[in-house]
């Protein structure tokens, strides 16, 4: 595997800010917000994309939404809303190829989204 930037920040060799730990999930703000409150959450495990994710991995996506509803109640945002999203491929602007779910909150999200 090529250097991943967010398996640095798992194992500190990047600087992160920590907003929730697990055993499986990592989530940390991001150092480029789009809103009042952009968290990243990660598998510890590094997976390079939504399109890799297999049958056996399937628990992951259960652990990074688990964690979503967790921090978007620790934020306070849970009851006026929030999004997650995770980008895929060029046309949605994926830079990092570590599987990530962004949560956005904190202002009216436009929709669609540009
Ligand atoms: P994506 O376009 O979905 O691949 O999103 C990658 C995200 O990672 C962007 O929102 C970046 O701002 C964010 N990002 C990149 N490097 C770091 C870093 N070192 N710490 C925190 N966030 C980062
Ligand atoms: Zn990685």
């Amino acid at each position: 595997m090529n250097s991943c930037i967010f398996c640095d920040i798992l194992t500190g060799k990047v600087k992160s800010t920590p907003v929730y730990q697990d055993d499986q999930v990592y989530a940390f703000t991001d150092v480029n917000p789009k809103a009042p409150v952009h968290v990243l959450i990660i598998p510890r495990q590094h997976v390079s994309s939504v399109m890799d994710v297999q049958a056996k991995d399937l628990p992951l996506f259960t652990a990074l939404y688990s964690a979503a509803q967790k921090i978007a109640k620790d934020k306070g945002v849970d009851q006026n809303g929030f999004r997650l999203v995770i980008n895929n491929g060029p046309d949605a602007g994926m830079a990092v190829h570590h599987l990530h779910l962004h949560l956005l909150a904190g202002r009216k999200l436009g929709w669609p989204p540009g």
